[in-house]
């Protein structure tokens, strides 16, 4: 072993459950060997060694994905790690972030410089791999896709080459990078578009779910002329009885709105504050909240808006891409995931699509863009069969409930199991990304990692 490589870690070595370890309990990987890396020579050296012992190969940051990660039986998994901090190039509006960073600190990074990152709901999940998938921000109906502000990705590929991808270097692997489904290299680097975000009205408004129908209603016909500077989610919660968790929130199922408003300058903030009156008005005039945590604050806040689980948890959920719900589709939801349902899910969602994030980018990549009116998620906590099988039954019947809505479409960032297959690209698409893994990856060493439905070659 050279100096700069890392040891390769088998199962039972501490190095191998630090390589090897993921967010979601409920879907432990178990690869044959694992490793963590830093630097491009040490990404190289993992892929001789695999090359070498005949595995195919894996990577991961974080382990958010897992639950939709095919098996990694006879593969090494690498784990990257931040090979330094996130450098913000003010007068450029841009970060270099290394792989391995998670979003909070990008967050942090960015708002030194009153900028933000379009980022998701959580500050732990990793950077390259919701970036690669699209990433859906609350920052989304204003800044579009995440993966559309990407300027360059560094990446060293199966065949063991260095590449500084970006429009002008290599602009068709550029294009697959972005949104195409992976499977074409490590990524060591990314460099991201960041844009001024002075201020932003943020947070949660919650009520009993007794009040679903009238809010649900009610944010409906909102959303359908929403500014694009407000992003927000509608949301059913029925949240475990823990210490960290208000009790207010606990006593039986609650609806939820939660959301952002961008303020790009100061003199923005009269017209956000604003907007985010003509959002919640109507919504407090149904009743008065439980807990009402919206109020006007800076870009960091954002990360704790949808109070998202920071350290690890076992998670099972499904995902729909949706078209406009109407009142006939707002019923469908509250009936199955609404109060008096039975839902043991402890979140139940409507992302707010459209405004940027429905705008194809001329300069964009794989995926560029949702035509879908709301991203659904749900999921519950698999804390024993019992529990995991009342998830999964639950999820099956919203499913069912909500297809006459179903596009039939997913966003890669959300979808939470391996059986549904990933359905943002074309059959053309789809070809034009094979054509690329080929040239790149000749021996299709990285072929499991890409999820089912975004390749046709293996
Ligand atoms: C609590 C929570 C909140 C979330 N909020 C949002 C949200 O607001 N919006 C949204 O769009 N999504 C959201 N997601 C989904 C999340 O964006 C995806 O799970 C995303 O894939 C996670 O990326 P990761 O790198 O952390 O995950 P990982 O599981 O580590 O990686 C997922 C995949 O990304 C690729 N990848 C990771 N690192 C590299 C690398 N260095 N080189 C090449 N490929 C790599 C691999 O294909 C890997 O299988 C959320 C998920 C959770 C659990």
């Amino acid at each position: 072993m050279t100096e700069s490589e890392q040891a390769v870690a088998l199962p039972g070595e501490p190095a191998f459950a630090a390589a090897s370890a993921v967010f979601n309990l409920a879907a432990p990987v178990r690869p044959a060997a694992a490793v963590t890396v830093r630097t491009v020579e040490q990404v190289r050296a993992a892929l001789r060694h695999a090359e070498r012992l005949g595995q195919w190969v894996r990577v991961h940051t974080t382990g958010h994905a897992s639950s939709s990660a095919r098996p990694m039986d006879r593969s090494l998994l690498i784990r990257t790690e931040p090979a330094g901090p996130v450098e913000v190039d003010p007068v450029a509006r841009t970060a270099r972030i290394p792989a391995g960073t998670r979003w909070g600190e990008v967050v942090e990074a960015a708002a030194k410089f009153g900028l933000a990152a379009p980022h998701g709901s959580s500050p732990t999940v990793g950077v390259v791999g919701y970036l690669l998938r699209g990433g859906i921000s609350f920052y989304g109906r204003r800044a579009g896709l995440a993966v559309n502000s990407v300027r360059v990705v560094e990446l060293v590929t199966p065949d063991g080459e260095f590449r500084r991808v970006s429009a002008s270097e290599d602009p068709e692997l550029f294009w697959a990078l972005r949104g195409g489904g992976g499977g074409l290299g490590i990524v060591t680097a990314i460099e991201l578009g960041l844009f001024p975000a002075a201020r932003v009205v943020t947070g949660a408004a919650f009520w009993p779910a007794a009040h679903g129908p009238e809010l649900l209603s009610r944010w409906l016909r909102w959303s359908r002329g929403a500014p694009e500077a407000v992003t927000t989610v509608f949301r059913v919660m029925n949240l475990p009885k823990v210490p960290e968790i208000p009790s207010a929130l606990t006593a039986g199922p609650v609806v939820c709105a939660a959301g952002v408003v961008l303020a790009p300058a100061e003199e923005d903030l009269t017209d956000a504050e604003g907007q985010a009156a003509d959002l919640l008005g109507p919504l407090r005039a149904v009743a008065d909240p439980v807990l009402d945590t919206w109020c006007t604050t800076t870009p960091p806040a954002v990360v704790r808006t949808h109070m998202d689980p920071t350290d690890p948890v076992p998670v099972l959920g499904d995902h729909l891409l949706l078209s406009d719900l109407g009142e006939e589709g707002a019923e469908a939801f509250l009936r199955v995931l609404g109060e008096g349902s039975g839902s043991p899910l402890v979140n139940a969602e409507l992302r707010q699509l459209g405004g940027a994030l429905a705008v194809p980018d001329p300069d964009g990549g794989a995926l560029s863009h949702l035509d879908a009116a709301f991203a659904f998620t749900a999921g519950g906590l698999a804390l024993d069969p019992a529990a995991s099988a009342a998830v999964r039954a639950h999820c099956a019947k919203a499913r069912a409930a909500l297809a006459p809505w179903d596009t039939g479409r997913t966003a890669p960032t959300l979808v939470e199991r391996l059986e549904q297959p990933q359905r943002h690209l074309s059959a053309a698409e789809v070809e034009r990304v094979d054509a690329v893994r080929r040239r790149v990856d000749p021996a299709g060493r990285l072929r499991h990692d890409v999820p089912p439905g975004a390749c046709a070659l293996y």
